[in-house]
């Protein structure tokens, strides 16, 4: 069987970037770090920026586009955004308009080997999105910066054997922390960051439909804590099928996550 692994480079306010492999296809979701963190990270995989096949942008926040400008500069690989989120980048860098691969949201693509379908994402940036990937059969789902889920969202992430998901805030320790007022609003509010509660509502959704490994993403870290994540969505997916939940820490992960180690993907949805 093809090899799938996910290697989370970076995931947190202070910057978010993803690989994902799938048989001989490579790609990188967002670039909100150094691209000295993420060349040092794919070597860890016996990878360069020469195999990766293309970059899919969520959104034009600087947390997922702080590397854009460099990567533009020393790689050679299509970055995909939507066409909201493309034009933000261009007004920022003129030098990237050139080089992105524009979709409207809600649109397919093909990277290499790998189906990509795009979805509309609630979250204060114009043409914010999360991608589903799918490879042989099997879908890889990607949904962070989003205020609250969609049944929409919920539809299309449904069957996927991953998914990546946002477990951004405690709501009480966001309520006592230390954010001014309006802040608070954002980031509670349903164009901001999804909830350690709603992440859990979702991700027992997510169990039941077949997922299989669930990595909690985009942990604040003013207002949330990794052991606090975990919990409230394993107690929402006690007594369901079996799922691996991690964290995604705000630096890389100690190893990728295997993905063909399950038996087989889900074949639902
Ligand atoms: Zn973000
Ligand atoms: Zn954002």
């Amino acid at each position: 069987m093809e090899q799938r692994f996910y290697y989370s480079i970076a995931s947190g306010s202070s910057g978010n970037c993803g690989l994902y492999v799938a048989g001989d296809t490579a790609v990188l979701i967002d670039l909100g770090v150094s691209l000295r963190k993420i060349t040092s990270a794919l070597a860890e995989v016996g990878l360069t920026l020469g195999h990766i096949a293309g970059v899919l942008i969520t959104h034009d926040h600087i947390d997922h586009v702080k590397g854009l400008p460099m990567f533009l500069k020393k790689a050679e690989a299509p970055v995909f955004a939507s066409h909201d989120t493309a034009l933000a980048l261009s007004i920022k860098h003129p030098q990237a308009k050139e080089r992105l691969h524009t979709f409207a949201g809600g649109d397919g693509f093909t990277v290499g080997g790998i189906a990509v379908r795009s979805f509309e994402t609630p979250h204060d940036a114009a043409g914010s999105v999360g991608y589903i990937l799918e490879h042989a059969g099997c879908r890889f789902g990607f949904a962070t910066d989003l205020g609250f889920v969609p049944g929409e969202i919920a539809r299309q992430l449904r069957g996927c054997e991953a998914v990546v998901l946002e477990s951004n805030h405690d709501p009480y320790m966001l309520q006592a922390g230390p954010y001014p007022y309006p802040l608070k609003q954002r980031v509670g509010g349903p164009r901001g960051h999804l909830s350690n509660p709603d992440c859990a509502v979702c991700a027992a959704e997510l169990v039941k439909s077949g997922t299989k490994t669930l990595i909690l993403a985009h942990l604040s870290e003013h207002n949330n804590m990794p052991e606090l994540a975990l919990e409230q969505t394993k107690n929402a997916v006690r007594g369901l099928p079996p799922c691996r939940i991690v964290v995604a820490p705000r630096e890389r992960m100690e190893a990728p996550i295997v993905l063909t180690e399950e038996e087989q993907c889900s074949l639902f949805g």
